[in-house]
């Protein structure tokens, strides 16, 4: 098999020439061909069409298997839609629109190891990592299957990005490269619950860094510690001095979530205390009302208490927006992708 989707334009024009021993002027309209349009005839490709025999061969060589589209559903204007892998795990990806374009929220593993007390996903524990294409190809399918203008893709789904950073690192390559699906840098953005060295790495990857969200979900280190067990090892202060490293794209900031909880994060002290802690950094806040799966013990916070927890934060100088729950009925948003992987009786914690 030739690999496509997890290969940047050069890395598959040097395997073409190792395959075929043919070069770049053939190679390389192949790969714009393969993923620009999604098309894999190459007959009516002219670099290809004089050569029905590599035509043919290519046909039945390129690796395009990003999984089976096995289910796909909506909730208004966000849609999920589960790919069944090699493997017969699935994984979740979800297509929200923005203006005339659309955002991808990818996957990055199947389940997840972090066990944040809030998140469906982390009630499964990871069963594996997924490859770079594997995550590509939710990109290839949302785009060429599915025929959604993707824009920007955020790597929020299953998974903690950072926890399979080599394949994220060359996800993002992919993704990015001109010659083929040509996703702008700035539109990505990669999730993470503050693994500082992943971060750090991240920091320093080729000439234009990403975006980077944290889920941070609490103003202290005891509540933070409660609901997510990172904390416990890396403590707010560590990963602060991480954030204040991370080289932002001129006009960006950090994107910084907070799940608000009752009763768990959601007093007036506790958005001073928040505002505290991000004063020093360039900041944009999504507050996002706590998401309950069926059977959690935790609830979600009232309108009014949403409200109010906004208001501190603004009267605390913080830049602050309320994320609605676009995609709730389908268990797409955020803390909720799970599927069918998650053990059977098995329901977030609360
Ligand atoms: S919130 Fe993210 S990092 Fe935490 S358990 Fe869920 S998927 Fe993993």
């Amino acid at each position: 098999m030739l690999k496509i989707l997890d290969t940047t334009h050069d890395q598959f024009v040097d395997a073409f020439r190792r395959r075929y021993g043919k070069g770049a002027h053939i190679s390389s309209p192949v790969y714009r061909h393969v993923m620009k349009t999604g098309k894999t005839a190459f007959h009516e490709l002219a670099a290809v069409a004089g050569l029905s025999e590599l035509a043919g061969q290519l046909e039945t060589d390129l690796a395009l298997t990003p999984g089976r589209l096995i289910k796909r559903v909506s909730d208004g204007d966000v849609e999920k839609f589960v790919t069944r892998l090699a493997d017969n795990l699935d994984i979740e990806s979800v297509v929200i629109p923005m203006f005339r374009r659309h955002t991808l929220c990818v996957s990055s593993q199947v389940g997840c190891r972090m066990g944040c007390r809030f998140c469906r996903t982390g009630q499964m524990g990871l069963l594996r990592s997924l490859t770079a294409a594997e995550i590509v190809g939710q990109v290839y399918v949302a785009r060429h299957r599915l025929g959604f203008d993707i824009r920007n893709v955020v790597f929020m789904g299953m998974g903690e990005p950072l926890d399979n950073l080599d394949n994220v690192i060359q996800a993002i390559r992919v993704l990015t490269d001109q010659r083929g699906l040509d996703i702008a840098r700035r539109y990505i953005t990669v999730s993470t619950v503050g693994l500082t060295a992943g971060i750090d790495r991240l920091a320093r990857l080729d000439s234009a860094p990403v975006n980077l969200a944290v889920s941070l979900n609490a103003p202290t280190d005891v509540i933070r510690s409660r609901i997510m067990p990172i904390n416990r090892s890396i403590p707010m202060a560590v990963l602060q001095a991480s954030l204040l490293r991370y080289p932002l794209a001129r006009k960006s900031a950090l994107f910084v979530e907070y799940v608000l909880i009752q009763g768990v994060n959601d007093r007036q002290e506790h958005a001073r205390a928040l505002a505290r802690y991000l004063a020093p950094m360039k900041v944009k806040l999504n507050l996002i009302p706590y998401n309950p799966a069926p059977g959690c013990q935790w609830q979600p916070p009232s309108a009014a208490a949403g409200d109010r927890f906004h208001a501190w934060l603004v009267a605390e100088n913080v830049f602050v927006r309320r994320r609605g729950e676009k995609g709730g009925r389908v268990m797409a948003a955020c803390g909720q992708l799970g599927g069918k992987n998650e053990p059977p009786g098995r329901l977030p914690l609360g």
